[in-house]
């Protein structure tokens, strides 16, 4: 497992929601991080059907075009009674021609729910991807899951993407109502977070 020595980092994302919660991760490390969007780099194709070799796109694209070495999530929710679905392909549901549109992806999912007749609870998991990438070539891999279900209306206005629908197991309050900082003690994000720190940082 090699070290991350270096004190500036790139954040592979060009998600807003992201960016911002890995941003307060790494906040404790003393790492001066960028992100891809900053330095003007493009968004790679996400074309393998992993979130790891999607995170590995993402990571070794920003740290080939930087010489920095990059962090990179690829995330997305897992619906157990859509067989996994919308999965690596999340943020797809959301697009539209005029951007992405979460309200009405959180619909579609419920919608099929429901034509489905899915029992309840209708269990989910957000899962997350890190890839800490070198630009010699080398990367590392982590990985988080929360687990949790999908619930009706949408709750909450904070967080991102899902975060509206999604209840996690043992807790009263969707990611979208919850306080920042309890999401981020729970989070799939925190969790693969947590590991490459031990990993990599600590
Ligand atoms: P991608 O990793 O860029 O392909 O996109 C993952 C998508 O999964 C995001 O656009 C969000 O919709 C969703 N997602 C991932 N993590 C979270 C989260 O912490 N809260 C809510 N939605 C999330």
């Amino acid at each position: 497992m090699r070290r991350l020595t270096e004190r500036r980092l790139v954040i592979a994302t060009h998600n807003a929601g992201k960016l911002r919660e890995i941003a307060e991760l790494l906040n404790p490390f003393g790492i001066e991080t960028v992100s891809a969007g900053q330095l003007g780099l493009d968004e790679p194709a996400e074309t393998e059907e992993t979130f790891a070799g999607n995170a590995r796109i993402k990571a070794h694209h920003a740290a080939r075009q930087t010489g920095l070495p990059a962090l990179s999530d690829d995330s997305g929710i897992v619906v157990d009674a859509l067989d996994g679905a919308p999965g690596v392909h999340t943020a797809d549901w959301a697009e539209t021609p005029s951007g992405r549109d979460f309200p009405m992806a959180m619909k579609k999912v419920w919608d099929l729910l429901e034509e489905r007749q899915a029992p309840f609870p209708r269990t989910a998991r957000f899962v997350c991807t890190l890839c800490l990438a070198w630009p010699d070539g080398h990367d590392e891999i982590f990985e988080g899951n929360v687990e949790g279900q999908i619930v009706w209306p949408m709750r909450g206005t904070r967080g991102f993407g899902f975060d509206p629908v999604f209840l996690p197991e043992g807790e009263s309050e969707t990611f979208g109502e919850m306080d920042p900082q309890r999401k981020h003690a729970m989070s799939h994000r925190a969790r693969a977070f947590a590991a490459m720190v031990a990993a990599c940082l600590a």
